[in-house]
């Protein structure tokens, strides 16, 4: 990839004009591993991470530890009760899916009729990319252009995003995977309810589980939801190292909200800078 194209890509993005400008840099934050990000560089340059530094992994309960007791979940997050043989009946859904291949795992999500949403979806958005690879983008639910393709990111977000991930040297043709929490379009893009969350989240597990990422970008809160358990805003999550089962996440803001905000491309920026630094710090020397 050269320079100049580089550059070009940076241009797309609205950042080149962001960096250069010295009041616009955005201060890191004083306690966490954004602190030692290289600040941003010139595009001319490649981009290096500086050596490699301690990172503070904001580590939630692994999943070989006991379950939370219920009122630590908030409210809003919380899948409502559930009867007893439906409990039953989820356990053994989730069970048989987390011994799913890749190949078993995409036919039983494609004719998934788990939750409600199997009823308006048009297509199954499963993910697209490359399956084996060590950097795993996480998005929310499918809109309305995703629903009709079944492809996750499609449309303004998904350009951007691509132009994102491009100015790091990755694309979904060649070494990310992209996929959404949630694999069918809640109706009129509503938020996606606790229970979808809760039904869908086995074919996500299992989806990251073969997949095996090294770091994983998770986009908006929905995502982070799923991945991390917590309800908190973008902005008090990103700029520092979360735990998903022992594989590091990166939040950042969705790309569609980037495309309403662009000054907090900036801030997008310096996540995937974060993201690759880990990537260079867990690859073997
Ligand atoms: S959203 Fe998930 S759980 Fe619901 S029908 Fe689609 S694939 Fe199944």
């Amino acid at each position: 990839m050269t320079d100049q194209y580089v550059e070009l890509v940076m241009e797309e993005l609205g950042l080149m004009p962001l960096w250069v400008r010295p009041e616009l840099v955005v201060t890191t934050p004083t306690k966490s591993a954004a602190t030692s990000i290289e600040p941003a560089v010139p595009i001319a340059a490649p981009i290096v991470v500086a050596a490699p530094v301690p990172v503070i992994l904001e580590t939630p309960p692994r999943p070989s530890s006991p379950p939370p007791p219920a009122r630590h979940i908030p409210a809003s997050i919380a899948p409502p009760p559930v009867a007893v043989p439906q409990l039953l009946e989820r356990d053994e859904r989730a069970q048989r899916i987390s011994a799913l291949d890749w190949e078993a795992l995409q036919a039983e999500t494609t004719t998934c009729t788990a939750c409600g949403l199997c009823k308006s979806r048009n297509k199954v958005v499963f993910g697209t990319g490359q399956p084996k690879t060590d950097w795993l983008v996480i998005g929310e639910a499918p809109g309305a252009e995703e629903d009709r393709q079944g492809k996750p990111f499609v449309g303004q977000a998904g350009k951007l995003l691509d132009n994102m991930l491009t100015a790091v040297g990755r694309s979904r043709q060649e070494n990310v995977y992209i996929l959404n929490t949630l694999k069918c379009r809640p109706p009129q893009n509503r938020n996606p309810q606790p229970d979808e969350m809760a039904l869908c989240a086995p074919i996500l597990h299992r989806q990251i589980e073969l997949i095996q990422p090294k770091v994983i970008f998770a986009v908006g809160r929905f995502a982070v939801q799923a991945l991390l358990g917590r309800e908190a805003t973008i902005a008090s999550l990103r700029g520092k190292l979360h735990d998903y089962r022992g594989i590091p996440v990166v939040v950042s803001y969705h790309p569609a909200y980037l495309l309403r905000n662009l000054p907090d491309k900036i801030k997008a920026w310096h996540d995937l800078l974060l993201a690759n630094k880990v990537l260079a710090d867990h690859s073997p020397k």
